[in-house]
């Protein structure tokens, strides 16, 4: 039980990683709030999951593009949980595949409100309540998209990487109030928006891979594990790239 008495909040947890993150949290001893957008059985079913494992789990809508709505998420994870620990920005969306040139500006700004902005509302939000109890852990989710800058993915590539720089700078404001602040950038995990990605590439996408396969949710939730946990205590401001050896 890594995460004993620990209370998380996990945006993006009614599917794909952050669902997986919020059961592994769940199964080594942590309360967590699921936040989603509109999948609201979806979340439910995380919910009942978590508590099937003996935990409470709590469920809350909020795009992470409105700064209002993401702070009465944070603030509610908190009141409901009794405190918070661990906070994960994970909830994003994958970009539409086209060079820079044909892309519209309106689908740009999109791309970088939900990935970007929104983890910066997350983030923001739980600040204050982490610095006032002087500890606490941040995960933000990125990409090694934003490593590998590959062609077609300029939003995403751009948003991501300012999650890498970003995490980083949260990491060095607030060390000294024991706050950890850490990314976790993965591969290609099996979820929806790989299945969206192989349609896209096909198979050559997986047997680009040097471990010849697609990670799981399961696998970044062990990553995601380790950072919230006593056992990564001093490590804070780094990039972890889960990807099978792509990058
Ligand atoms: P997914 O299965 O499509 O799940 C996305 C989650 O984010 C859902 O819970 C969704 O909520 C939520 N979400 C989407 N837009 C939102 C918004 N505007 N406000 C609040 N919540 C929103 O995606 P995933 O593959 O698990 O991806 C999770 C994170 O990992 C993303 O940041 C993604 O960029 C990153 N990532 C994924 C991969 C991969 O290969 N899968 C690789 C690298 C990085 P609803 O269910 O309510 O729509």
């Amino acid at each position: 039980m890594k995460l004993a008495g620990k209370k998380a909040l996990v945006t993006g947890a009614s599917r794909g990683i952050g669902r997986g993150i919020a059961l592994a949290f769940a199964a080594e001893g942590a309360d967590v709030a699921v936040g989603y957008r509109r999948e609201k059985h979806a979340a439910e079913e995380t919910v009942q999951a978590i508590q099937a494992k003996g935990r409470r789990g709590f469920a809350y809508a909020a795009d992470v593009r409105d700064a209002a709505a993401v702070r009465a998420m944070v603030h509610s994870a908190h009141a409901d949980l009794g405190g918070l620990d661990i906070v994960v920005a994970n909830a994003g969306v994958p970009t539409r595949f086209q060079p820079l040139h044909e892309v519209e500006p309106s689908y740009w700004q999109r791309v970088l409100e939900i990935d970007l902005h929104g983890v910066f509302h997350t983030v923001h939000a739980a600040l204050p309540l982490l610095r006032a109890q002087q500890s606490g852990v941040i995960l933000t989710i990125s990409s090694v998209a934003a490593d590998i800058c590959g062609a077609n993915g300029g939003p995403y590539v751009a948003a991501k990487a300012g999650v890498n720089a970003l995490t980083k700078v949260i990491a060095r404001e607030n060390a000294a109030l024991n706050v950890r602040c850490n990314v976790i950038a993965p591969g290609l995990i099996k979820t929806d928006i790989a299945d969206g990605m192989l349609e896209f590439h096909g198979d050559d996408l997986v047997k680009s891979i040097p471990l010849q396969r697609m990670g799981t949710p399961e696998e970044c939730a062990q990553l995601a594990v380790y950072l919230a946990s006593d056992d990564a205590s001093w490590i804070t401001g780094k990039v972890f790239r889960i990807d099978g050896g792509a990058w």
